[in-house]
């Protein structure tokens, strides 16, 4: 066997066995195969795509290619989430409270952003104090304590994925499906959880631009966690805007609180209640109108604000020393009108620049830095109305804010916030 066949094989089309794929990540990862015979490959992949069967073999050998998390010491279910990437993504804050409130387990281990997708571990970070790296007993004594805690994924956890989607960073071969779907499903294996839930974004702001590709996508995951015994189900959800208003590390923490205190966006607000009726039902085994009333009793209630609160300080987090910038600049409509659009893409890039994410993987990021939109989508605006502000260190072109901003005389259609659920 060797790659230069394997390659070649790929590229007429042809089906990859076990054994060639198995070959492919032993040798990727003892450094036999080279960078640019990996990428070579991987734009084959991309260009010609993989049948289930192959990806499968490739979420196996990936997920083999280093340890996986035993959560057996923490009892009952434990349940964990994914987000594919979205911008303004903080569902994670509001979401695993409800559901730890709710009496699931959550041992959640995640990343950091890179590119225009933040990462849960940056915001955290935002917090003062809280410690992101716990040792796996104090992991799981907090689990059991608390029902949650969430940490950065630790040294060796598939590697493969790591070293592969470095390469495909640089490679232009990030938006494969059978390349997302085993470097996502792998890291989920790895972490040990009983059940998980997806979240597929689709839209503008996504990885997948049209709702075919996110079906696709999530039909792939949830077959592959039946490969291996474990209950998945995907929620393909809107990613056309932001999710809520903010965009930045620090200001998306401050938003979680917002919305578990029943005063954020209401969009984002019902999207963060629906993911989390999905994994109480996953959870508790009963209907999704069951977990719905339960989640909203917890969320009135304000269960889920307090667990968010023990669940920062519990990690040693002082929400008090929040960094977050005071001062800002304002942005201000051109027009009257209703705000019908977003270049979400576009507005992530530009609090990319501003220091709230990453272009290439050692920038140091400025977790003050973001933007906050006064006004959102379907909101009517005035001529010299305050529709955003930019928190940033750095001079900025309010031009090129506003520009994301379409405001027109019609007021959108109703926005759906998740479109299918794949189980
Ligand atoms: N998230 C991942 O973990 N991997 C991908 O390939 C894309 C999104």
């Amino acid at each position: 066997m060797n790659i230069k066949d394997i390659i070649i094989k790929k590229k007429d089309k042809k089906e990859l066995t076990h054994e060639e794929i198995k070959y492919v990540i032993d040798n990727y990862m003892n450094d036999n195969i080279k960078d640019y015979q990996m990428s070579s490959l991987l734009m084959a992949i991309l260009l010609n795509g993989m049948s289930f069967d192959e990806t499968f073999y490739l979420t196996n050998e990936m997920l083999n290619s280093g340890d996986r998390i035993d959560l057996s010491k923490i009892d009952g279910i434990k349940l964990d989430k994914h987000s594919t990437g979205g911008v303004g993504d903080k569902t994670s804050f509001v979401v695993l409270p409800l559901v730890a409130a709710s009496g699931i387990k959550i041992a959640k281990m995640s990343g950091r952003g890179l590119g225009y997708t933040g990462g849960t571990i940056d915001k955290l970070e935002s917090i003062e104090g809280f410690n992101i790296n716990l040792s796996e007993e104090d992991f799981i004594k907090q689990v059991n304590d608390i029902n949650l805690a969430l940490v950065s994924q630790s040294g060796n956890l598939v590697p493969a994925d790591k070293k592969i989607y470095a390469l495909r960073d640089v490679t232009g071969t990030t938006d494969s499906i059978p390349l997302i779907a085993s470097s996502i499903m792998s890291k989920k294996l790895a972490s040990g959880a009983d059940k998980i839930l997806l979240d597929v974004k689709v839209g503008k702001g996504a990885f997948m631009k049209n709702i075919d590709d996110a079906r696709k996508l999530a039909k792939t995951m949830v077959e592959i966690g039946k490969r291996f015994n474990k209950e998945v189900v995907a929620l393909i959800t809107n990613m056309d805007y932001p999710l809520g208003n903010t965009i930045g590390n620090a200001l998306e923490v401050e938003e979680a609180i917002e919305i578990l205190n029943g005063k954020g966006n209401k969009n984002f607000t019902n999207l963060c209640l629906i993911i989390s009726s999905y994994m109480v039902s996953m959870g508790k085994k009963i209907s999704i109108d069951e977990a719905f009333n339960i989640v909203k009793e917890k969320f009135d209630n304000k269960e889920g604000l307090n667990k968010l609160y023990e669940f920062i300080s519990y990690q040693g987090g002082d929400l008090n020393k929040l960094k977050i910038n005071d001062s800002y600049i304002s942005i201000y409509s051109d027009k009257d009108g209703y705000i019908t659009d977003i270049d979400t893409l576009y507005l992530a890039m530009l609090c990319t620049n501003l220091g709230a994410g990453r272009n290439k993987k050692d920038d140091i990021l400025d977790l003050s830095a973001g933007i906050r939109l006064v006004k959102n989508i379907n909101d009517k605006v005035n001529k010299n109305d305050e529709i955003m502000r930019v928190y940033s260190k750095k001079e900025i072109d309010k031009e090129e804010f506003l520009k994301t901003i379409k405001i027109t005389s019609e007021k959108q259609k109703n926005i759906k916030i998740v479109y299918e659920v794949i189980k």
